[in-house]
């Protein structure tokens, strides 16, 4: 999203946010909260890179060798400074001089660091901070306090992420082609990879391939097993767009001759995955969709082996909140765009899973993945 009001109410969004939690700046590397924030989509280099937002006007601090790409960013349309430092010199220790510029009071101050800033970085800008704005300065993780902004979508980012699904509804409809018995896990993956980007994704972000009883682990490593005949496969796919947002979509496949047994656990596992759709909608709380699927699940004796949370937010990242899973209280709102997605797993037979992105619109769950949802049987 690099439009530039998008982008500035973002940044607004985010320094009320600060505010109004008692922090002083929150100041934020490379990664997804920097490219919702601004639309700067840097590389995270051992050089430190960071965008200081908070009270006063929002400032960014990059090495010299990124001053092109920083340009060539919304940055200059929100009026964001550049400030760059040489080669030789100290990335943390400017954003310190940056800021006690700003507090030349002394008094103590809260500096909030993005959640997935290098530790090394977090701990260098912790001592700049502390020698050039004294000792009375607290560095501590933001822990949330974009997370709470970025759950809840536009409808632009509700757009972006529908043609994240449809790209990767692409790539499932050409599934069934791809499993031929004397394959191995691993060769379908690779065409698959090619698949995503031939889709319109700009990066492959994970292809989980897992065949037979390999599919009793969620996150299967594609690896050597041949898929023969009977075999229950679990393809789980998703990639990057251009935009940054992203796709994730989760079917069951089974080579003929299907064991009927497994086709009747299938069967339940649809049922749950349909119901937990049906149940979202503003104001029910995040838990009680992942209640509706374990309940059918566990009605069919498959409770225990539904061995995860139903689902997580999407978004620039694959995983954000919201979760939908136990202890979640929280309502969800609408805009909110997350998977649901679950499953059941028996060690040393087989598994499956049914993974939809569903919108959370003022009447009720809208499904962006579109594929069909029963047990696609293969030959
Ligand atoms: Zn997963
Ligand atoms: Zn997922
Ligand atoms: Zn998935």
């Amino acid at each position: 999203m690099d439009d530039p009001r998008v982008l500035a109410a973002n940044l607004t969004a985010a320094a009320r946010r600060c505010v109004a939690a008692g922090l002083s700046a929150l100041v934020v590397s490379p990664g997804t909260d920097l490219r919702w924030l601004c639309g700067y989509d840097a590389v995270p280099l051992v050089r430190l890179t960071a965008l200081v937002v908070g009270a006063g006007e929002p400032f960014i601090v990059v090495p010299r060798l990124e001053v092109l790409a920083a340009a060539a960013s919304p940055l200059g349309d929100l009026g964001v400074a550049v400030h760059s430092y040489g080669e030789g010199d100290d990335g943390p220790a400017l954003v310190a001089r940056l800021l006690n510029e700003r507090w030349p009071d002394r008094e103590p101050r809260t500096v909030a660091v993005d959640d997935r800033m290098w530790a090394v970085k977090a701990f260098a800008l912790q001592t700049a901070l502390k020698g050039t704005c004294g000792e009375a300065v607290t560095v501590t993780a933001a822990a949330g306090i974009l997370a709470g902004l970025r759950m809840v979508k536009s409808d632009a980012e509700v757009s972006a992420l529908a043609a994240a699904a449809a790209a990767i509804d692409a790539v499932h409809a050409r599934v069934p082609s791809l499993l031929q018995p004397g394959r191995t896990e691993r060769e379908v993956a690779r065409l698959l990879a090619e698949q995503v980007l031939a889709a319109g994704h700009v990066r492959v972000d994970f292809i989980i391939v897992a065949a037979g009883e390999n599919a009793a682990s969620p996150h299967h490593e594609p690896g050597d097993r041949v898929l023969r005949p009977g075999d229950p496969v679990i393809v789980d796919i998703g990639g990057t767009m251009p935009d940054g947002y992203r796709s994730d979509e989760t079917r069951t496949y089974a080579l003929a001759p299907v064991d009927p047994e497994f086709a009747a656990q299938y069967a339940v596992l649809y049922e749950a995955q349909q119901q937990a759709v049906a149940g979202v909608s503003p104001g029910v709380p995040r838990q009680a969709v992942d209640a509706i699927a374990r309940s059918r699940l566990t009605a069919a004796g498959l409770g225990e082996a539904f061995i995860h949370r139903t689902g997580h937010g999407i978004g620039l990242d694959t995983h954000e909140q919201p979760y939908l899973a136990v202890g979640e209280e929280d309502p969800l709102l609408a805009g909110m765009v997350f998977s649901v997605e679950p499953g059941f797993y028996l060690p040393g037979r087989w598994g499956a899973r049914l993974e939809d992105i569903v919108v959370c619109t003022p009447t009720g769950g809208r499904s962006l993945t579109l594929r069909p949802r029963e047990l696609c049987v293969v030959g």
